[in-house]
């Protein structure tokens, strides 16, 4: 079987980095939102531990974003966890978005010594400005959702390998080469039992493939009204 590529979405405003032990011995992406670790609100022992991971595991670090949060206000309730693309507003320029990556990826270098080589935009939203700004400043991987299932594979944009991937869901997961979850999630049993389904790998070496237009454009729109659907249900349970 082949072997797959799995991320973990650390958010750790208010819990520790507290790993599950089957991942012991697993390979994976950890991607951190570098400003949820400013400040000191990382403790010591966590950086350590996320070193250990990149080091003895061969684990790759993921950049989420930098900020985490739209710059337009979303005070109409809709979902404000984006920063490289805004559904419902004006797109963010290039500079912008280069200039807060960089202060980002400056962030986890300082923090764990190592420079990211994946970028994960938050909520999976990006533009063309965003993979403008990946690709002038050399990562060599972004992550994208996942919307389609297993022909959707590695592909290559402007010297970037953008890789899709599906989120682990208690009611059914979508095949897909990658996979992705929340460090929350980690103990839920459904989720374990589909974690340790497989074997894993990081995607460093991974060959992009030929994936057919028509199929990018699918998985856009699709990837698109999920978060209009969910912003739909946020606009009218708001009570505003
Ligand atoms: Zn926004």
């Amino acid at each position: 079987m082949q072997k797959r590529i799995l991320s973990i979405y650390v958010n750790l405003q208010d819990r520790e980095l507290n790993l599950p032990r089957y991942l012991n011995d697993v390979k994976f992406i950890i991607s951190i939102c570098p400003s949820s670790i400013m400040g000191g609100k990382f403790p010591d022992r966590d950086v350590k531990k996320v070193k250990n991971i990149l080091k003895r595991n061969y684990g790759l670090l993921g950049q989420r974003g930098y900020f985490g949060r739209c710059k337009y206000n979303h005070n109409d309730g809709t979902d404000p966890w984006h920063e490289n693309f805004c559904l419902h507003n004006e797109p963010i320029g290039l500079e912008d978005q280069l200039e807060f990556i960089t202060k980002g990826r400056e962030v986890l270098a300082k923090t764990f010594g190592i420079e990211p080589l994946i970028y994960a935009p938050i909520n999976h939203l990006y533009d063309e400005n965003t993979l403008a700004a990946i690709q002038i400043l050399k990562y060599r991987f972004m992550m994208d959702q996942n919307n389609v299932g297993k022909e959707l594979r590695p592909y290559e944009r402007h010297g970037v390998i953008i890789i899709p991937e599906a989120p682990i869901e208690k009611n059914g997961t979508l095949e897909s080469l990658a996979i992705y979850t929340h460090l929350d999630t980690l103990y839920y049993p459904e989720i374990a039992e589909y974690i340790k389904k497989f074997k894993y790998t990081v995607p460093v070496g991974i060959m992009p493939e030929e994936i057919p237009e028509k199929i990018l454009r699918i998985n856009e729109i699709k990837k698109r009204i999920r978060k209009l659907e969910r912003d739909e249900r946020k606009l009218k349970g708001f009570a505003g």
